[in-house]
């Protein structure tokens, strides 16, 4: 198809979700650089949204999607059958995740992954209401939605799972207030970083005082690792540079290596509540699909031999320093961030939407925040080389100028 075919039939088939979309017509993506259909090379500092931890079509990872195609694709999937590449996967999980977090259950995506997590702690506690955070973000389907922190993102689809009270971030103590945590609450459920919320880091003692707090009452403490997770913030699970242990973990994102995968991961004793009373009350037709779980394990395995956790601490790091002195060109007020998960904060939302559109002009991809529209998130591919990154910072540089 004629390229301005295929733009008008991208915007007249292809449902829209914003007014004007960026439009980019992909023709190829390896490592950390996306090739357009005019032949542009943009470097990738988004990565799908944190999904390319490992870079674009890792070797790796397509060797194990060819192998896994050539024996089979879908057969069952929740549970009934013994999947090689699905057990290898969970097994791996369960050595990496802190203890006793050792059971999981696969979805295709991170916002089916919060609802079976919060399915699964009004099952093991009997209790309906949940807590979360102002200006969290959890998915999209109902449930995920009714804990998402920005009245007006759940106002369009209301009613929504009554129940939810809503806390201020980094705020100790309104947790045990009135409607704060207390022992009419199943869940708990926060992001260890709150990305789509500007990128916005809690303090070691609010994360550990959650936790405390939902232990005294009998309330589980759901992270959303989402975003966070496969190394993108420095450690494998951000929950880890606070030594603080939930009752489940929720994943999805990098998980797949690219391909659709979620999951969520708990306590055997929390786990085991979906098969009983009634069993099969939890299914899911694709979720853990066997070749999102081949291409899982291989880019997991990536991830662990190379490193790449540490290697996002450090390009994080340097990316940070570099970026700090940079603040005060072009509306540039602060940058924050863990590892390579990076927020730059400027003075008004034009700034902002300002410096995207130039560093996409200049070859850069990366996108704003969905709750905080004078944040950018930079969130590059953890295998992005010394050189890349120097190039990302010479393209932001001159977006600035
Ligand atoms: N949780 C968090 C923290 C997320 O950022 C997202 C997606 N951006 C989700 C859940 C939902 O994941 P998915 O889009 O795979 O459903």
């Amino acid at each position: 198809m004629d390229p301005s075919a295929l733009h008008r039939a991208f915007l007249t088939h292809l449902c829209q979700t914003s007014p004007d979309p960026i439009g980019l017509d992909v023709a190829s993506a390896e490592g950390c650089t996306i090739t357009d259909s005019a032949g542009r090379r943009y470097l990738d500092f988004i990565s799908g949204i944190g999904v390319a931890n490992v870079g674009h079509r890792h070797p790796a990872v397509l060797a194990a999607i060819r192998e896994q195609l050539d024996r089979y694709l879908h057969v069952m999937v929740y549970g009934e059958y013994v999947l090689t590449p699905q057990v290898t996967l969970v097994q791996q999980l369960a050595e990496i995740a802190p203890p006793p977090l050792s059971v999981t259950y696969l979805t295709n995506s991170g916002t089916e992954a919060v609802e079976g997590a919060l399915k699964t702690a009004r099952k093991f506690t009997r209790r309906t209401t949940y807590v979360a955070f102002d200006r969290s973000y959890h998915g999209d389907t109902y449930g995920a939605m009714s804990v998402m922190g920005r009245p007006e993102w759940r106002a369009p689809y209301e009613p929504l799972v009554p129940g939810v009270r809503f806390l201020p971030w980094n705020d100790p103590a309104r947790l045990e207030g009135p409607d704060g945590i207390d022992d009419r609450v199943a869940a708990v459920i926060m992001e260890p970083i709150q990305a789509e919320g500007g990128v916005r880091l809690p303090t070691a003692d609010f994360v550990r005082a959650v936790r405390t707090r939902c232990t005294a009452v009998g309330a589980l403490l759901l992270m959303d690792e989402v975003v966070t997770g496969f190394g993108r913030t420095g450690r494998f699970f951000a929950v880890e540079h606070w030594g603080v242990t939930p009752d489940i973990l929720i994943l999805a994102k990098a998980m797949g290596g690219g391909l659709p995968l979620g999951g969520f991961l708990g306590r055997p004793d929390v786990m085991a509540v979906l098969s009983r009373d009634p069993p099969l009350s939890h299914l899911t037709t694709f979720g853990g699909h066997p070749l999102s779980c081949a291409a899982g394990l291989a880019s997991l395995r990536v991830i662990l031999d190379h490193r790449l956790a540490s290697a996002a601490a450090d390009t994080g790091a340097r990316l940070q320093a570099a970026l700090n002195t940079r603040v005060g060109l072009g509306g540039l007020t602060a940058v924050r961030g863990l590892g390579l998960l990076i927020g730059m904060e400027f003075e008004t939302a034009a700034h902002c939407a300002r410096f995207v559109e130039r560093c996409r002009m200049a070859g850069l991809l990366l996108g704003w925040t969905l709750h905080e529209d004078r944040v950018v998130r930079l969130a590059p591919p953890l295998v992005l080389s010394a050189d890349e990154m120097e190039e990302g910072l010479n393209r932001m540089e001159r977006a600035l100028r």
